[in-house]
């Protein structure tokens, strides 16, 4: 049976264990993770000022989007509860000098220790790998200081991001391995909105992520139907 008693699935964690040393190989199986990257941190950017920002980053995996926000001037901290992505986020950072903390902890431990903390909390392509995103989103909200930011990006479920993100992702296109996705584990955006505004967390902006087939390129516009970015704010009073 799978573990959720720490609202953390063994075997979603097994799948990113076992190509951990993959992980910064930019045409391997997380290219997809370094192609987008760089549209990703833009838009944070838009939205807040990483400079000088206590940022953490939950389900920080190899360290991709971690270390890009460290490079943009913020003090950040990586979670993950995988062994593999956090060692090699950890020899990546001493490598290429990226001041990062890293901790293997869930959301909840870490939101019971460090509540209040951070300026800006990022969990982007991790709500679809836990048995319970609503508990991870409260979590965001307790982590943040009144009037910081959180960030989620996930997948939308839908006949088109079924025939997108597994058939056409996985299997046709090969971006990403076999297996990596569960149609049952995507989330609306409506579902997402739903956990947010339960723990008072405020819609600020959303947007889509797309990939085009032909130019075999990555961008952001309208339209939530597959891969999306939703911002929110905690409110200065809650
Ligand atoms: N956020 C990174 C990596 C996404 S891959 C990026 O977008 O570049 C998903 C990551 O979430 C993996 O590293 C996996 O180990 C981690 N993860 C899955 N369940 C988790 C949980 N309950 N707590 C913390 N990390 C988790």
């Amino acid at each position: 049976m799978r573990e959720t008693i720490q609202n953390v699935d063994a075997a979603e964690l097994a799948k990113f264990d076992a190509l951990a040393s993959r992980w910064w190989d930019a045409e391997g199986e997380f290219r997809p993770l370094h192609e987008i990257n760089p549209l990703r941190l833009d838009w944070i950017r838009q939205h807040v000022d990483l400079s000088g920002a206590n940022v953490l980053d939950i389900g920080c995996g190899g360290g991709i989007l971690t270390e890009s926000m460290a490079d943009s001037g913020a003090t950040v901290t990586g979670i993950d509860m995988a062994d593999g992505p956090l060692a090699v986020a950890r020899l990546h950072g001493i490598e290429s000098g990226a001041d990062v903390d890293y901790h293997q902890t869930t959301a909840e431990a870490f939101a019971a220790e460090q509540a209040g903390r951070f300026d800006v909390v990022t969990c982007l392509e991790m709500l679809e790998h836990v048995p319970s995103p609503a508990r991870i989103i409260a979590a965001v909200h307790d982590l943040l200081r009144p009037g910081g930011h959180a960030f989620f990006s996930t997948i939308n479920r839908n006949p088109k991001s079924f025939l997108m993100a597994i058939v056409g992702a996985e299997y046709v296109l090969k971006l990403l391995p076999a297996g990596t996705h569960e149609y049952q584990k995507f989330i609306r955006p409506s579902e997402l909105d739903d956990w947010a505004r339960a723990c008072g967390l405020a819609l600020k902006d959303s947007i889509g992520m797309h990939y085009n087939p032909l130019s075999r390129e990555y961008s952001l516009g309208p339209g939530l139907d597959v891969n999306y970015l939703m911002y929110y704010h905690r409110p200065a009073e809650d």
